[in-house]
């Protein structure tokens, strides 16, 4: 098992100018760098427009991933820009340090209105992992001011991606990410995701939430804190919660006095067809974290999204939650949430995105049917994930060295060259990941088809020839 492979281009001509720059100086992130040399290239991006994006040669690609399951609205909103402007002119920066601005409260009050049951007070950051780091600290202090000083632990689930740093890096399931920067912060422990397709058929539905209760007995409910999950889990390939784990899960939270919040930097803003993915579900969380799709990615922003009972602690006397981010609230950001919002409204990408998500999944399915690779099909909204297999009965997978061959050896670059982007993973076994911007229609639908088709065709010719 190893990260999320890369795509590397052969033989396009001599490299740009910005290719040896960025050959050179420009460290990117999970990369293996030493991939790329005169005949290998960077993939550079330089221009987008609505589920499109385009390289330095000019060939365009659709963003099957919404470049990291983030530009919601799609490329090439330049209302986004303008609205950032307006606000530069107005005010290109203040703290959310002991002052307000009113982008940052409006921002705030419009998503405490869209947020679920009484989640009402918004805690601004600059990102996903932060949002976490941030949730997690909170869920301390609020124990020790509700006089429970010993709950300090979190809980979440084995191959969960929640983030890089060292607290949201605890809590991250993904063996190796984790390793190479052992110790991790104390406290952080993890339970069985829901991975059905991997279970005995006749295992009880609701295990893997009552797996959760088990880690809080085993550590003590008097210890833990908080237990976190994404209300569709990414890492391992678009996990699905089985019909009624997140009430379950609720139930066991109220249970031991510990706090339920839904990591929804990717499932929030449209993703799952809702503004938040626990509506999908039904539940109410304690609270939410968000990122990504909340500006379109067009400006770096996150938050956590707290309830008035969770926060209300906060607010009396003379407390305060010790801890802070300076561009948490950013104006430029929030300005662009605003206008990013107003895009949701407007195009109601909510109900386009539940309207069209059965095409997207019957044609998924379809590619199941068709294809001996496929082993299974699973995800919600615009967020799906096909997982590969040796044999679709038996459900035999790659070995370690299989994978690392059919995925970095053929598939990531293939997809690529043919014109899509979406993710061939391994952080579990191998999927392929899609979650296009949620503008994407039939027509995207098809090129998706058509690319998957032939690659996964030729990925199972490889696979029987070896
Ligand atoms: N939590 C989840 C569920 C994520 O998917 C991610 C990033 O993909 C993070 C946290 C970390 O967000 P960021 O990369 O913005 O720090």
């Amino acid at each position: 098992m190893a990260t999320t492979p890369q795509a590397v281009i052969d033989d396009r001509g001599a490299p740009s100018a910005t290719q040896e720059k960025a050959r050179r100086h420009l460290w990117m992130h999970f990369t293996r760098m030493g991939g790329y040399d005169e005949r290998h290239e960077i993939p550079m991006i330089v221009k987008g427009e609505g589920s499109y994006v385009w390289d330095e040669h000019g060939t365009r690609y659709l963003d099957g991933l919404s470049a990291l399951f983030c530009v919601n609205a799609g490329h090439g909103r330049a209302e986004l820009g303008e609205a950032a402007a307006r606000q530069a002119k107005e005010l290109g920066f203040y703290t959310n340090w002991s002052y307000a601005h009113p982008v940052a409260a409006e921002l705030a009050a419009r998503i405490a209105n869209l947020a679920p049951g009484d989640l009402n007070r918004v805690f601004f950051t600059s990102g996903g992992s932060e949002a976490v780091e941030s949730a997690w600290k909170l869920s301390r202090q609020y124990h020790k001011l509700t006089g429970n000083p010993l709950k300090t632990k979190i809980i979440s689930r084995e191959t969960a991606y929640h983030g890089t740093t060292f607290g949201a890096l605890s809590i991250t399931g993904i063996t190796p990410l984790r390793t190479p920067f052992e110790p991790l912060v104390p406290g952080a422990h993890h339970a069985p995701n829901t991975n059905d397709y991997r279970w005995a058929e006749d295992r009880d539905p609701l295990w893997a939430a009552d797996q959760i209760e088990h880690v809080i007995e085993f550590q003590g409910p008097e210890s833990v804190a908080a237990v976190i999950l994404e209300p569709v889990q990414n890492s391992g390939g678009c996990f699905v919660p089985q019909d009624g784990y997140w009430q379950r899960v609720r139930e066991i939270c109220d249970r031991h006095n510990v706090l339920l919040i839904a990591d929804e930097v990717i499932c929030s803003w449209g993703r799952l067809g809702h503004y938040f993915g626990v509506d999908r579900f039904g539940v109410v969380p304690d609270m939410i974290t968000t990122a990504k799709g909340l500006t379109s990615a067009y400006a770096a922003m996150g938050g956590v999204i707290v309830s008035d009972r969770v926060a209300d602690p906060f607010m009396a006397d003379t407390n305060t939650f010790t801890h802070g981010i300076t561009f948490g609230g950013h104006p430029i950001s929030a300005a662009i949430a605003m206008a990013n919002l107003d895009i949701f409204e407007r195009e109601d990408l909510c109900g386009h995105v539940l309207a069209k998500e059965p095409e997207f999944r019957g044609m998924l399915d379809k590619l199941k049917e068709d294809l001996p690779i496929v082993g299974d099909v699973r995800g919600a909204g615009y967020f799906h994930a096909l997982e590969l297999v040796k044999d679709k009965e038996t459900k035999e997978s790659f070995s370690d060295e299989e994978s690392e061959d059919l995925l970095r050896g053929f598939m990531s670059g293939e997809l690529y060259k043919r014109g899509l982007i979406c993710r061939a993973d391994d952080r579990g076994d191998p999927v392929i990941q899609l979650s296009p911007p949620l503008i994407a229609d039939t027509e995207e639908f098809e090129l998706i088809d058509n690319v998957l088709r032939s690659v996964l065709t030729e990925a199972w010719e490889r696979i029987v020839r070896h």
